[in-house]
């Protein structure tokens, strides 16, 4: 790192920080030190925050006083993490519908509120207090950590910028400040034509950045971009991958086009980091001293277990911070694999998950109207990763099915379109479908690309 890049790490950015009110390099050197814990340190740990949490939410909230009234618990019933499993899991349904009542009504109170992107369903208002925001900040930080990315290094920020324009001229202002006294360049990742892409690299290359923060599936893209050209003109940059899943295929396009250190995130609006990848490169480290993260299996008989090890199971998240409106078990939505619990190559004990299998995906219907998992696709995705670049089904309102396949070079062959048909027509069985070859798919506002559509 030079000079400036010091200053700002020792200086500048604690100084901006403090001025702020915001205790955020205290809790990051913290989370330095605990991140070393032993597992029984770290069980200790989120064991306390927990007992902290259950009090004030049933103190305080109206939600969770009925919950474990009608279950007959009291705080005292819930010391652990694995206390946990005695309390439901919270749906994103019942989370929007009850925010009142999930709401706090003794301090700390909210003070940050933030819509979700709302990609499986309504979108609604997460709010937290403020001693939750600067523990998003504390994790967020230590995980680029682990891929190297300390504050004062120069980073491109490859990124979808939909989600939450600034408001006004003086919120730009302040933005493109924070932005340029950071080191920080950002570049909108939405468009993905190749004239787009070009650019992309144009603006990476002026800006000789130290470290690549980008969505998943928008930097595999420019990754292939790069591959495919032949414009790689530096050695590795480490890349930070988030928002989206990252598949395979696209860890070997990034490591060719970027060099070795692909690190994946994986967060959420919610919560923010919910889990980072060491430099082990094996699993994701979930955020412990911030929330629980659980993986459950729901039976169809309605009883719920903890996924196995190796198994895939439905993410539950559990945020130990946000005392204002309360997160106990929420189904974020998403589905990931179980690590057996072990100390990590790199030495952390920090429970380990992956890979993120993606989202609990919408829900199709065949030709008799019978619920099909959207994530059929996932699975119909990765058997054809060789044919097809990107994939995208969408089930109009009258039933009719059209996936939307951007082919890799040489075009979709007879052999796979083929093998897509038949794999439809037996998961999807009396559904229209029809094959469109497309040169991109288009991203949602937030710069997201969606894999299942229902149109409703
Ligand atoms: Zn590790």
């Amino acid at each position: 790192m030079d000079l400036y890049g010091r200053v700002l790490h020792d200086v500048l950015f604690p100084a901006f920080e403090r001025l702020r009110g915001r205790p955020t390099i205290g809790l990051i050197e913290d989370v330095h030190r605990t991140q070393w814990s032993s597992r029984d340190e770290l069980h200790a740990i989120q064991s306390g925050l927990l007992r902290r949490l259950i009090r004030h939410a049933y103190q305080h909230t109206v939600h969770y006083r009925e919950v474990m009234d009608r279950l007959g618990l009291t705080p005292d019933d819930i010391q652990t993490p694995e206390d946990l499993r005695k309390l439901p899991l919270l749906d994103k349904e019942t989370a929007r519908t009850r925010i009142p009542e999930r709401t706090a009504s003794a301090p700390p109170y909210a003070v940050v509120h933030k819509a979700t992107s709302g990609s499986t369903g309504e979108p609604f208002v997460v709010s937290y207090n403020a001693e939750s925001r600067h523990w998003r900040d504390a994790m967020r930080w230590r995980a680029y950590g682990w891929a190297g990315y300390r504050m004062g290094k120069r980073a491109f920020h490859y990124w979808g910028f939909g989600a939450a324009p600034p408001k006004n001229a003086w919120q730009k202002w302040k933005v493109e400040l924070d932005h340029r006294l950071k080191r920080d360049t950002y570049f909108d990742c939405s468009p993905r034509g190749d004239d787009h892409l070009a650019a992309a690299v144009d603006a990476l290359v002026a800006a000789r950045p130290e470290v690549i923060v980008t969505y998943s599936q928008a930097g595999a893209t420019l990754a292939r971009y790069v591959n495919r050209t032949g414009k790689r003109a530096w050695d590795t940059i480490p890349v930070i991958c988030g928002a989206e899943r990252v598949f395979p295929e696209d860890r070997v396009a990034l490591e060719q086009a970027f060099g070795p250190a692909v690190f994946e995130t994986y967060g959420a609006r919610e919560f923010m980091l919910m889990a980072g990848e060491c430099d082990a490169h094996d699993g994701l480290h979930t955020s412990m001293e911030a929330m629980i993260v659980e993986l459950v299996v729901r039976n169809p008989d309605g009883t719920v277990r903890p996924a196995e090890p190796g198994e895939s199971g439905e993410v539950a998240v559990t945020d130990l911070h946000n005392l204002a409106v309360p997160f106990v078990r929420y189904l974020i939505g998403d589905l990931a694999t179980e690590r057996a619990p072990a100390r990590c190559a790199c030495g952390r004990w920090l429970h380990r998950i992956g890979p993120i299998d993606g989202r609990v995906a919408e829900t199709l219907r065949d030709g008799k109207g019978n619920p099909v998992n959207g994530l059929i696709f996932n699975i119909l995705f990765v058997a054809q990763i060789e044919a097809a670049r990107q994939f995208q089904a969408i089930q109009h309102k009258d039933g009719r099915l059209t996936v939307k396949i951007v082919p890799n070079e040489g075009g979709l062959t007879a052999d796979s379109r083929a093998k897509i048909l038949a794999f439809l027509d037996k998961y999807l069985p009396g559904v229209p479908v029809t094959l469109e070859l497309v040169d991109d798919i288009p991203t949602t506002a937030a710069g997201k690309r969606r894999l299942v559509v229902v149109e409703k």
